[in-house]
C-alpha cells in the first residue's frame, strides 16, 4: 500500500470501529419510524378523520388524496423532511445508476411573497407526477418529441421518507401508457396472477379475495477498501475488476463463509449501520453473514409482498453504497467482480399466498384451505410446467452483463432452466401423475448423533440442492441464479406471468369439463424433463438435460433476444403484461445496456494498459511489452466494429465476443506483466489489497 493510503486507511479504522454494544436494543425502537403504515401512518391519518386503514384501498388516491396528503406532510414535518419525490425505477438501470431509481426532489413549501416559507402539498401533488425525460432508455417507446412522462403513486409500495425528503414509489409510463420503468410489468403480473389464480382456487374448492407473491432477497455484496478501490479506474468505472492476479489466498480453504464479522475491521461497524438506516424506513433486514469469498458479505430481509421488496432491496442497494463509503469502505454490488472466486447473487425467494394468509406451496396449508387432498399437487404441477416451457424467458430475466461470468459456461454451469423438488416430493409427484389421490406428507428424519448430550432431533427429509437454479425449498422456490446487481422486477415479472398463463391453462380446461387431477397429471407427463435433484455442476448431467429439451441458453445477448420472440410476445400480451412493443423495446434497451457496459470494460481496460501497466513494465524493464502494446489497437479495433454494427442485437452479439473472448485473452497478458513487475512500481491496486480487510488491520493498529 502506498504511504498516503496507509494513513488515510488507519484513519478509516480509527473512525470505524465504533461497533455497536452488543447489549443495545436501542436502535429497534426506531424500526418503521420513517415508512408511512400501520401505526405510524395511523397517528397522523386520524387527525384527517382517516385511519391506517385507508391506504389499503388503492382508490384512496381518488378519493381522500388532500387527507393522506395533509397527513404525510404532518408526518414529514416532525421527521425533519420537507421534499417529496416520486420515485421511479427506469428500465435497466443496474450496475450502473446509484441507486437504480430516478427522482426529483421538490420542496413541500412555497414562498409565500412576504419573505416566509408555507406549508404547500396538496392531493394533486401526491398522486402524480409529471416529467419529461426522453433521457431515460426507452426503446423507441417515446422519442424527444413526444417526450411526456408521467409518475403515478403505486399504493402497493408504502411511502417512506430518508433525510429530508419523502419518497413516494411510483410508476413511470409513456403519455400513451407504455411501461418505461421496471415497475408497471410486475404490478400487471400481480393481476394477472391474481385473477387466473383465483380461477385456480376456486375450482379446486377455495374462494380467495385474490392472489399474491411473496418474495425474500437475499443480497451478496463485496466490501473493500475504499483507497484502494481508488486505485482501480476499473472498478470505479464497471464495477469490476477487469484484470487482476489472484491473490495467494483465495477462499481454498473454505474459510470465509460465515466467519466471525471482526470488530478490527470497518466491516461488522458498516453492516449494522446499513441495519439500523433500513429498519428505519422500514425494511426488515434480519440475517447478516460473511459470505464464501474474502470479503463478501450478504443481507436477507423477512419476506413480504413483491412490490414493497423490489423498492426495499433498490434501497437496501443504495444505503450499502452511501454507508460503506462512510466506514472508509467501497461496496460493490456487481456479480463479478473478481476473478477465479465466487461471484454475487441474489436469491429470490418466491411464493404465493391467498389475500386471507394461505400459502400455496404449503401443502397442509393449501389442502386443508381448499378441502382437498391433491390441491398442492395440482399447483405444483402447474408451476413445473410453466419453468419448462418458459425457462427461456427466466433465463432471459437473469441476463445482466454482471451475470455472463456466473452463468453460461464462462465459469460457472451453463444455463439449464431445470427445477429442483427433492426426492420425497418427486416421488410423490410421480405416484400423483400415476393416479394416485393422497395428500403430500413429507416425511421427516431423525438424526442421532451418537452422543448423550445431544438428543436426537429432526430434520426434513428433503436435502437442499445448492446446484439447481431453481429449487423448491419448503413453502417455496428459490431462484438462484439472479444477479447481484439486479433490479428483480423482470425476475418476478417472469416468475409471475408464467404461472399466471398455467393457472389459466389448467383452470380453462377445467371449467371444460376435465378433472383438475388429469389435467395436472398431462401437464407433468409432457414438462417431468425439467424436473431435476441431481448434481447441476456435473458436465454428464448438463449433456442429459441438454438433450432432453430442457431450455439452455448459454448466452446472455441471446437469451435477451427470446423477448422478442413471436411465442413471448403473444404471451405477455395474453397475460396483459407486455405489448409487443413493450417486448421489442425492452429487447433493444438490455441489449444496448449490455453493450454500453462492455464499451465501457473495453475502454477502461484500454486507459489501464497505457496509463498503468506500459508504463510500469517499461520502468521495470520486465513484461510482456510488445504484447501489452499490441492490445490497446485489438480492443480499439473491437470497439470500432460495434460502433459500425447495424443494430443494438448485433452491436450486442460483438460486445459479448469483446468482452468473453478478446478481453479475457487480454487480461492473461496483463496478469502476466503484474505477476513479474516489483511491487513498488505496480500502480494499481491488487487482489490481495482489495480482498482482505483483515489482513490489512492488523498491522495499521499500530
Ligand atoms: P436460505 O437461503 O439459506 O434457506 P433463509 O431460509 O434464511 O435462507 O431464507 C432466505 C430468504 O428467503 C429470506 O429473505 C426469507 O425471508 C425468504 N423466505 C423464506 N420463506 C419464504 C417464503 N415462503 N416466501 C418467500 N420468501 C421466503
Ligand atoms: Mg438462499
Amino acid at each position: 500500500m502506498l504511504p498516503a493510503a496507509r494513513s488515510q486507511a488507519a484513519a478509516r479504522l480509527a473512525t470505524s470501529l465504533r461497533t455497536r454494544g452488543l447489549a443495545s436494543l436501542a436502535g429497534y425502537e426506531e424500526y418503521g419510524k420513517h415508512l408511512f403504515k400501520g401505526d405510524v401512518a395511523e397517528g397522523y391519518l386520524s387527525k384527517q378523520g382517516l385511519s391506517a386503514a385507508t391506504l389499503d384501498d388503492p382508490a384512496w388516491t381518488e378519493k381522500h388524496a388532500d387527507g393522506v396528503a395533509a397527513a404525510v406532510l404532518d408526518w414529514a414535518l416532525d421527521n425533519g423532511a420537507s421534499s417529496y419525490a416520486h420515485w421511479f425505477q427506469p428500465m435497466a438501470a443496474g450496475g450502473v445508476r446509484h441507486g437504480l431509481t430516478g427522482q426529483v426532489q421538490n420542496m413541500m413549501m412555497k414562498f409565500d411573497g412576504k419573505g416566509k416559507f408555507v406549508e404547500d402539498f396538496k392531493g394533486k401533488n401526491l398522486v402524480k407526477g409529471e416529467t419529461d425525460g426522453s433521457s431515460f432508455p426507452n426503446g423507441g417507446l417515446r422519442a424527444t418529441h413526444t417526450a411526456g412522462g408521467y409518475l403515478a403513486v403505486d399504493t402497493s409500495s408504502p411511502i417512506f421518507l430518508r433525510g429530508d425528503v419523502v419518497f413516494i414509489p411510483s410508476a413511470f409510463v409513456s403519455y400513451y401508457g407504455a411501461a418505461l420503468d421496471e415497475k408497471t410489468p410486475v404490478l400487471r403480473s400481480n393481476e394477472a396472477l391474481s385473477i387466473h389464480g383465483t380461477r385456480l382456487l376456486g375450482l379446486l374448492g377455495l374462494k380467495t379475495e385474490g392472489i399474491v407473491a411473496n418474495i425474500g432477497l437475499e443480497q451478496e455484496i463485496f466490501l473493500v477498501p475504499r483507497d484502494e478501490y481508488y486505485r482501480r479506474p476499473d472498478l470505479q468505472i464497471t464495477g469490476r475488476t477487469v484484470i487482476g492476479k489472484d491473490a495467494p489466498r483465495g477462499q481454498e480453504m473454505c474459510d470465509h463463509y460465515m466467519a466471525p464479522l471482526s470488530s478490527s475491521t470497518p466491516a461488522l461497524a458498516c453492516m449494522q449501520e446499513i441495519q439500523e438506516e433500513c429498519h428505519k424506513i422500514g425494511i426488515p433486514l434480519k440475517t447478516r453473514h460473511r459470505e464464501v469469498a474474502p470479503n463478501q458479505f450478504e443481507f436477507a430481509p423477512l419476506f413480504g409482498i413483491n412490490t414493497t421488496q423490489i423498492d426495499q432491496n433498490v434501497m437496501v442497494m443504495q444505503i450499502i453504497e452511501e454507508v460503506a463509503a462512510r466506514h472508509g469502505l467501497a461496496a460493490l454490488l456487481q456479480e463479478k467482480p473478481f476473478n477465479n472466486v465466487n461471484g454475487s447473487g441474489k436469491h429470490n425467494n418466491w411464493s404465493l399466498g391467498t389475500k386471507e394468509g394461505t400459502f400455496l406451496l404449503e401443502p397442509d396449508d393449501i389442502n386443508a384451505a381448499t378441502g382437498n387432498d391433491t390441491a398442492f399437487a395440482v399447483i405444483m404441477a402447474a408451476i413445473v410446467a410453466a419453468v419448462d416451457e418458459h425457462g427461456d424467458l427466466m433465463r432471459m430475466a437473469i441476463s445482466s452483463p454482471g451475470n455472463d461470468f456466473r452463468l453460461g459456461a464462462c465459469e460457472a454451469p451453463p444455463a439449464i432452466t431445470s427445477t429442483y423438488l427433492g426426492d420425497d416430493m418427486t416421488a410423490y409427484m410421480e405416484a400423483f401423475k400415476n393416479g394416485s389421490k393422497g395428500a403430500y406428507k413429507p416425511s421427516k428424519k431423525t438424526l442421532d448423533l451418537g452422543t448423550s448430550s445431544i438428543m436426537p432431533f429432526q430434520v426434513p427429509a428433503e436435502d437442499r440442492n445448492r446446484t439447481s437454479p431453481f429449487p423448491y425449498g419448503g413453502a417455496r422456490f428459490e431462484f438462484r441464479a439472479v444477479g447481484s446487481a439486479q433490479n428483480v422486477s423482470m425476475v418476478n415479472t417472469v416468475l409471475n406471468t408464467i404461472t399466471a398463463s398455467k393457472f389459466k391453462e389448467f383452470a380453462d380446461k377445467i371449467e371444460a369439463g376435465a378433472s383438475p387431477n388429469d389435467v395436472a397429471a398431462e401437464a407433468l407427463e409432457k414438462h417431468w424433463k425439467v424436473i431435476f435433484n441431481g448434481d447441476n455442476y456435473c458436465e454428464e448431467n448438463q449433456d442429459m438435460l441438454t438433450k432432453s429439451g430442457v431450455w439452455r441458453i448459454d448466452s446472455g445477448v441471446e437469451a435477451i433476444h427470446r423477448l422478442s420472440a413471436p411465442e413471448n410476445k403473444e404471451l405477455f400480451e395474453s397475460m396483459n403484461v407486455m405489448t409487443g412493443a413493450e417486448c421489442d423495446a425492452r429487447e433493444v434497451i438490455l441489449h444496448d445496456h449490455y453493450t454500453g457496459t462492455v464499451e465501457m470494460e473495453a475502454l477502461t481496460l484500454i486507459d489501464m494498459i497505457n496509463q498503468h501497466i506500459v508504463p510500469a513494465v517499461k520502468e521495470a524493464g520486465v513484461g510482456p511489452l510488445a504484447d501489452l502494446e499490441a492490445s490497446v489497437g485489438r480492443l480499439k479495433d473491437a470497439v470500432a466494429a460495434i460502433h459500425a454494427a447495424e443494430n443494438s442485437y448485433e452491436k450486442a452479439q460483438l460486445a459479448r465476443v469483446l468482452r468473453l473472448e478478446t478481453m479475457i485473452d487480454i487480461r492473461e497478458t496483463c496478469d502476466a506483466a503484474e505477476e513479474v513487475v516489483p511491487a513498488n512500481i505496480w500502480t494499481l491496486a491488487t487482489y490481495k489489497e482489495l480482498l482482505f480487510l483483515d489482513s490489512h488491520s492488523t498491522d495499521l493498529i499500530e
